[in-house]
C-alpha cells in the first residue's frame, strides 16, 4: 500500500479516485498542521497539497516520499529545487482551473467597467448616484494577453465573444497557434502601447520577475486597465503606483506576495482586489483534485512524466505518445512471453518524437517490469535495465518510411540458452486516441489498446476463431471487437479480441491448448 496525505480540504474525488485504485491508503487531514501531519506519517509515498508550502523541512520529515502533487497550476509554494535533490517528482495539475481564472479575469474586466461593486455599495445604502456610475464598454477594445499559456488562451476565447482585438505576447507560442486563436503576436511594449487591458498570465520565475515594470507600464494608454491574476512578484507595485498617479491605469488584483489576512500593500491602487479567488470555483476544485490523483496513478503505474515539473522536461510532448510507449511496451512483453527472459530492448521513435526519446523510456520501462520505479532519472533507469541484464538500444528510425509520430518497440529474449524468441509492437496516436497498428508481421490492425485484450497466434486454418469464440460464451465472455488478420506467407493468423471482462489464466491455457497458439495472452489496459 502506497501512502498518500492530503493536507487540505481538497474534493474528496481525489481520494476517492485513489482508493478505487486501489494500492493506496489515503489519509485526508484538511485542518491538520502539515508538519504534524508528516511527523505523524513518515512513511508517506506522496503528497497533494493545494497552497501549503512544501519546505525542505517538511521534505526531510518524510524519507519515504517519492512525489508532491500540486492540485492547482502554480507551485512556487514548494521547493522544487530541493525536492529534485531528493529524487522527489513534483507535479501540478495544469489546465484544471484554467477556465475559473480566465472566467475571473472576465468578470473583474466587466465588474469595473460598469463599477459593479461601487455601484452595488452606492444602491444598498439607498443613494441613486446614477451620473458617477456611468460606464466603458469591453467591446470593439483591445485586449493584450501577456503569455498564451492553457489560461491566457482560454481569455483569448472567452473574450472573442465581445468582439475585442487579442494581442499576445509568448515567445515560446507559434504565430500558427495564435493565428487559431485569432490573436495577434507582438512584442511586448508593443502590446502594453497598443492595449486597453493588459492581462497577465505567466509564471513567476527568474525570468518573470519584476517584468511589469516601470519601462513597459509607462507605454500604456491613459485609462487602460491591468489586471494581475497571475503572480504579485512579475509587477513591479511602486512602478505601478507612479505611473498610476501619472495615466489614470486602473488596477484589478488577485495575487498578493503572501496569501494571508491582513492590511494589503495594492490596496491604495487596486480598483478592485480579491483574496485570490482565481481557481476558487467548484468546479476547479473538482477538476484538479481528480486529475491530482490520475498523474499519481499514471505516474507510479505507467511512468508517465508528462505533469513532472522538477526533471528538465522537454515541452510540448503530448502525454498521450507516453501513454503509447507504456502501453506498447506492456503489449510487446506480453506477446514475448512471460516465460522468455528480456535480453534487448530496441525503441525507433518516428516523426518528431525523437527529441522526447530519453523521456519516453521511463513510460516504457515501466510497461516491462513492474519492479521499476518510476521516480528514476533517465541514467537511473538505464542502470535499472543493465541491472535486469537488459540492453537498451535506441534505433535510428527511418526517416524514408514516411511515419508520422509513431514508436516502434523491439523484444529480444532467451527462452534457454539456445532458444531466442522476439517480439515488435508499433503504435501511433491518432485524433487523440492510442492505435496499435502492428504486433510481429501482423500490419494494418489500427486497434484502440483499451479495457480487456484476449490475444492468439497460430497456424492458419478454418474454424479457430470459432472456437476461442465457444471457449469464450462458455464462460460468459462477450467479445466487443475482434481482429483476425492472416499472414499469407508465414500461413500464420492473430486474433485480437476485446473482450467485456478479464479471462483467468486459467483459460488462456485451455485456449492456448485447444488451438495449438503459439502466442497467448490476456491484457488488461486503462
Ligand atoms: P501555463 O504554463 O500554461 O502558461 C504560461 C505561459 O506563459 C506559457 O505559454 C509560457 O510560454 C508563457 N511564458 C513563460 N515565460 C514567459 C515570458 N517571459 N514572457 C511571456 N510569456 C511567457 O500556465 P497557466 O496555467 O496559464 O497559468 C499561468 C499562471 O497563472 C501560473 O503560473 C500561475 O502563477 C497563475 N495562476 C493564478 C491563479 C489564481 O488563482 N489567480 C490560478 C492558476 C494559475
Amino acid at each position: 500500500m502506497k501512502k498518500v496525505l492530503i493536507p487540505t480540504a481538497l474534493d474528496a474525488i481525489a481520494k476517492d479516485t485513489l482508493e478505487a485504485h486501489g494500492g493506496y491508503a489515503v489519509v485526508q487531514a484538511p485542518k491538520c498542521d502539515l508538519a504534524q501531519l508528516a511527523a505523524a506519517n513518515p512513511d508517506a509515498h506522496a503528497l497533494i497539497v493545494r497552497s501549503e508550502k512544501v519546505t525542505p523541512e517538511i521534505i526531510d520529515a518524510l524519507p519515504a516520499l517519492k512525489v508532491v502533487v500540486r492540485a492547482g497550476a502554480g507551485y512556487n509554494t514548494i521547493d522544487i529545487k530541493y525536492a529534485r535533490k531528493k529524487g522527489i517528482d513534483v507535479m501540478n495539475t495544469p489546465g484544471a482551473n484554467s477556465n475559473a481564472v480566465a472566467e475571473e479575469v472576465i468578470a473583474l474586466i466587466l465588474a469595473d467597467a460598469r463599477h459593479l461593486v461601487a455601484a452595488d455599495a452606492s444602491c444598498r445604502a439607498g443613494k441613486w448616484e446614477k451620473s458617477s456610475f456611468m460606464g466603458t464598454e469591453l467591446t470593439g477594445k483591445t485586449l493584450g494577453i501577456v503569455g498564451l499559456g492553457y489560461i491566457g488562451q482560454l481569455v483569448a476565447r472567452r473574450a472573442a465573444g465581445f468582439d475585442v482585438k487579442v494581442l499576445g505576447y509568448d515567445p515560446f507560442t507559434s504565430e500558427e497557434k495564435a493565428r487559431a486563436l485569432g490573436v495577434e503576436l507582438v512584442g511586448l511594449p508593443d502590446l502594453f502601447a497598443r492595449a486597453d487591458y493588459v492581462t497577465l498570465h505567466v509564471p513567476e520565475n527568474d525570468e518573470t520577475r519584476g517584468m511589469v515594470n516601470r519601462s513597459l507600464l509607462s507605454q500604456m494608454k491613459p485609462g487602460a486597465t491591468l489586471v494581475n491574476c497571475a503572480r504579485a512578484g512579475i509587477l513591479v507595485e511602486d512602478d505601478l503606483r507612479a505611473v498610476r498617479a501619472e495615466k489614470g491605469i486602473r488596477f484589478l488584483n488577485d495575487v498578493y506576495a503572501k496569501d494571508a489576512e491582513g492590511p494589503k500593500s495594492v490596496a491604495d491602487i487596486a480598483d478592485l482586489m480579491l483574496p485570490h479567488l482565481g481557481a476558487s470555483t467548484r468546479e476547479a476544485n473538482r477538476k484538479a483534485a481528480e486529475l491530482a490523483a490520475r498523474e499519481l496513478i499514471d505516474l507510479d503505474d505507467k511512468g508517465i512524466t508528462s505533469a513532472v515539473v522538477n526533471r528538465s522536461v522537454p515541452a510540448g510532448l503530448d502525454p498521450a505518445f507516453a501513454r503509447l510507449a507504456n502501453v506498447l511496451a506492456r503489449i510487446c512483453r506480453r506477446t514475448l512471453g512471460t516465460a522468455a527472459r528480456l535480453k534487448l530492448v530496441e525503441a525507433r521513435y518516428y516523426g518528431s518524437l525523437q527529441p522526447y526519446a530519453d523521456w519516453l523510456l521511463t513510460p516504457v520501462a515501466a510497461g516491462l517490469s513492474a519492479e521499476y520505479d518510476t521516480g528514476l532519472d533517465h541514467k537511473g533507469t538505464l542502470k535499472f535495465l543493465a541491472d535486469m541484464g537488459v540492453d537498451y538500444v535506441e534505433r535510428e528510425a527511418d526517416g524514408s518510411k514516411g511515419y508520422a509520430n509513431s514508436i516502434t518497440l523491439d523484444l529480444t529474449g532467451n527462452l534457454d540458452a539456445e532458444h531466442l524468441v522476439r517480439a515488435s509492437v508499433r503504435g501511433t496516436v491518432e485524433e487523440g486516441n492510442l492505435l496499435v497498428s502492428r504486433i510481429n508481421d501482423f500490419d494494418k490492425l489500427y486497434m484502440e489498446p483499451a479495457g480487456n485484450w484476449a490475444v492468439f497466434a497460430y497456424d492458419d486454418r478454418p474454424g479457430v476463431l470459432g472456437r476461442i469464440a465457444a471457449a469464450l460464451a462458455a464462460h460468459g465472455i462477450n467479445i466487443d471487437d475482434v481482429r483476425n488478420p492472416h499472414d499469407s506467407r508465414g500461413h500464420a493468423s492473430l486474433a485480437i479480441l476485446r473482450v467485456n471482462r478479464p479471462l483467468g489464466d486459467e483459460l488462456v491455457d485451455r485456449i492456448r491448448a485447444d488451438i495449438g497458439a503459439d502466442i497467448a495472452f490476456h491484457i488488461e489496459i486503462q
